[in-house]
């Protein structure tokens, strides 16, 4: 097998890494330092993904610490266990521990996520201080060195490579979870929780998973933090400590893994030297250092919300795409016969309080057909789409599609369904690149889960994935940009993007919202070739627009709402002199 360039040269740095304190040039006290900038980074690591990635701001990772620490100083002083047995112990309770604290933690929005991380963070560090067994506030000591056979790992140095050992492991499977399938979808949870909702991705569970993930690591370092301080106390895993890490997550650049490390680096080195510093300034001993953090991440906040690591080097590198062998490609649903009935809206009624948005609506959507929706800005449209897609739930009548009544659906169900929309105002992730957002359409038709996706060995079904996109982005014209983040296109090309990201799911109904809003007239035509040719394969369309030339040359039918009413349907010709639809949709000028 040919590891590609990047991968050996990760490879050395790590090798060189891990052999430097040997060389004798560092001396003991730098390399205990580094031992815990290894154990800080690696909870850091699970906070770039929680908060830096996942968007959840957590301030009560060190309790996750305490936990991995407590449950081998507990397993291995009281009951005599061996440190490497204790280590997937440790892991597990911290896991479970965080499953119970997440699945009530991850469903609060807003403020409330961090606040609630806070409560928690205090509750434990309390909760450690009072538990007797557990040795209260003064915690337990004679917590045994890790062992190589007869030898015990004390040295700074022996430490150094275990601890190290972890953190290159950690990257690498936190770089491979990004990567994949399950990675999009988390990268798509803080960006654009619509879309990635809309392509099937279960958010509530990929958040909690994220959530299990980061106590992991953060399991882990407190495993080998009390194996190498050789006793515990609540201290180091209470709020203030839950601050420095989400400060560390921050400092580096809370999106990206490798400015983890980074920041660790920079809290501990900082606290190290304030440490001596401040209190010989002020002439008082006490935690000043904690008030030039604050000073520093408000410093961070207002300069460079992303963190040091895209202002040292760079804004991230293109995704390398697996090739798929030659002849290989998704499997594709079989579509129902052109004509057959897809889609009935009855009756179909929402209110938002006082208002009726859509208003005992029925249409019908056939098998092959293109239909338009359209009406004046308000007259329900978008809201017709959320019904359908079961982004909003109906107040009454029925919406059914092949067959499955449509309310109270989910947008996952309705994506399983064969549904594949887009978005009136683009839902797009701005950091991750063309081809992976629109890899996101194809999130159902593939399987790889987080274990999969660790140890790489997804690359297969990846490849097929990258290749669908491939092909959409290149039936939409954008191939040339693939690669580029998404957030540096334009909004017609993000508007073709979406478009090609609901082909990506291999759809049985499409419904474009406004797709050629700020398309210019070559992308239009060209959009509209692209749906004919759509429509010709057996797939529907549902197309919201307000570009008339547009709608009535593809549509096989035109639905027409105002004030949430179906006020005319019919053939675009029919409509375009249908005298009621030119007085409420035209104002009266043809
Ligand atoms: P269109 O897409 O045809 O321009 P919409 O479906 O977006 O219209 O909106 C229809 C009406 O419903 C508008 O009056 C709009 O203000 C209202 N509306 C849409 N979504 C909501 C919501 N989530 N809450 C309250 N009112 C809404
Ligand atoms: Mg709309």
């Amino acid at each position: 097998m040919k590891l590609p360039r990047s991968s050996l040269i990760q490879a050395a740095c790590a090798v060189a890494i891990l052999i430097l304190p040997f060389t004798g040039l560092i001396p003991d006290y730098w390399i205990t330092l580094f031992n815990y900038i290894g154990i800080s980074s690696l909870v850091a690591i699970g906070l770039v993904l929680l908060t830096g990635v996942g968007g959840m701001t957590s301030f009560g990772q060190a309790a996750f610490v305490g936990f991995g620490a407590y449950t081998t100083a507990v397993l291995t002083v009281q009951y005599g266990l061996s440190p490497w047995l204790t280590l997937p112990l440790a892991v597990v309770v911290t896991m479970i521990a965080a499953a119970l604290i997440g699945a009530v933690t991850v469903r609060l929005s807003g403020h409330y996520l961090p606040l609630g991380t806070i409560a928690w963070g205090i509750a434990f560090f309390y909760l450690f201080g009072n538990i007797s067994w557990l040795g209260a506030h003064d915690g337990m000591s004679g917590i045994p060195p890790l062992r190589l056979g007869s030898h015990a790992l004390i040295h700074p140095r022996d430490y150094f490579v275990v601890v190290w050992i972890a953190v290159v492991l950690a990257v690498v499977a936190t770089q491979n979870l990004l990567g994949g399938r399950v990675g999009r979808a988390i990268r798509a949870l803080r960006r654009s929780t619509r879309a990635a909702e809309a392509f099937g991705v279960n958010t509530a569970g990929a958040k909690l998973m994220v959530f299990v993930y980061a106590a992991m690591l953060a399991g882990l370092a407190g495993w080998l933090y009390a194996h190498f301080q050789r006793s515990v106390s609540p201290g180091p895993f209470g709020i203030t400590a839950g601050t420095e890490y989400l400060l560390m997550a921050v400092l580096g650049g809370a999106g990206r893994v490798y400015g983890a490390i980074l920041g660790a680096a920079g809290i501990t080195f900082l606290r190290d030297q304030l440490q001596d510093l401040l209190p010989w300034l002020l002439g008082h001993t006490g935690n000043y250092e904690i008030i030039a953090f604050g000073a520093v991440l408000v410093l961070i906040l207002q300069t460079s919300p992303n963190g040091l690591w895209p202002i040292l080097f760079g804004p991230p590198s293109a995704p390398k795409l697996p090739q798929p062998r030659a002849g290989q490609h998704l499997p594709e649903r079989e579509l129902p016969a052109p004509g057959t009935p897809l889609l009935q809206a009855e009756q179909a009624q929402k209110s938002f309080g006082g208002l009726v948005a859509v208003n005992a609506v029925s249409f019908e959507v056939e098998c092959g057909r293109i239909i338009g929706l359209i009406g004046p800005n308000g007259a329900g449209k978008s809201t017709t789409f959320n019904l359908i897609t079961g982004v909003l739930p109906l107040t009454s009548g029925r919406i059914e599609f092949e067959g499955h009544p449509l309310q109270a659906q989910t947008p996952q169900r309705a994506a399983a369904l064969g549904l594949a929309r887009t978005f009136q105002h683009v839902e797009i992730v701005a950091d991750m690149s063309v081809i992976e957002n629109v890899a996101l359409g194809a999130n159902l038709r593939g399987h790889a889960g987080v274990l999969r996706s660790i140890f790489r060995l997804d690359r297969a079904e990846e490849a097929l994935l990258f290749a669908s996109a491939m092909r959409q982005l290149d039936r939409v014209g954008l191939a040339e940009v693939a690669f580029e983040p998404a957030g540096t296109l334009a909004l017609g090309q993000l508007r073709l993007v979406e478009v090609a990201r609901a082909l990506c799911l291999n759809p049985v109904l499409l419904l474009l919202d406004e797709p050629a809003a700020g398309l210019r007239v070559g992308e239009k035509k060209a959009l509209a070739r692209l749906l004919r040719e759509v429509r010709a394969e057996g797939v529907s369309v549902l197309l919201v627009e307000h570009d008339m030339d547009f709608v009535m040359s593809l549509a096989d039918r035109l639905v027409v709402l105002d004030f949430g009413t179906k006020i005319a349907e019919g053939a675009p010709a029919l409509i375009r002199q249908d005298p009621v639809v030119l007085e409420a949709y035209l104002g009266g000028v043809s």
